[in-house]
């Protein structure tokens, strides 16, 4: 099963899914394609595969995604191919912004689709603020779009309000394992 994780920018996605995996050995993260550059302690083919400007124009043009998004000045892309060899009973979860989730569905309608949203604003304000590594300007620009972000919650199958890492990961895994039961 396909489970696509996202949510406005800065509201802990990749940090709710790191621990997801940790806890499941049996679910795997999806690696996507992406034209910025490494940050430290990134390994290409491990976050993700990191790709030219050229390359990934090349890989639109031959169909290979399904699907692609600009954020934040830089592309990224799910490959097909990943999403394709995952078998009913195999977890394959990607991490992607609010937009991706309703195209991966489009192509695969048996995905499921988690929408991680914040307690509140101020929250996510503090929490881009914590990570450090954007400026106060790119604070604010967040936070207006992590608004409009907010009105693509519709599109999903769940909405999770991520307050605390551990009571988020145990619904996230437990609305997971309630669907593949089915
Ligand atoms: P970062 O550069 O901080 O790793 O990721 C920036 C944003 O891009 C995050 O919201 C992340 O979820 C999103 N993202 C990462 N991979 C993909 C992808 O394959 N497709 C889409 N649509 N968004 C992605």
């Amino acid at each position: 099963m396909i489970v696509v994780v996202s949510g406005p920018g800065g509201v802990g996605k990749s940090t709710v899914v790191a621990e997801l995996l940790r806890r499941h050995p049996d679910m795997h993260r999806s690696i996507s394609v992406t034209t910025r550059a490494p940050r430290p302690g990134e390994l290409d083919g491990v976050d993700y595969r990191f790709v030219t400007e050229e390359q990934f124009t090349d890989w639109i043009d031959k169909g290979l995604f399904a699907e692609y998004a600009d954020v934040r000045g830089h592309h990224y892309a799910t490959l097909k191919s990943s999403l394709e060899s995952v078998r009913p009973q195999e977890i394959l979860v990607l991490t992607i912004d609010i937009h991706g989730g309703p195209s991966i569905k489009h192509l695969f309608p048996g995905a499921l689709l988690i929408f991680l949203k914040p307690p509140d604003v101020m929250e996510l304000e503090r929490r881009l603020e914590f990570r450090g590594s954007e400026t106060p300007e790119e604070i604010a620009g967040r936070i207006e779009l992590g608004q409009y972000e907010m009105t693509c919650a519709k599109d999903y199958d769940y909405v999770v309000t991520n307050r605390d890492l551990e009571t988020t990961v145990d619904i996230v895994d437990g609305i997971i394992r309630s669907v593949l039961r089915r």
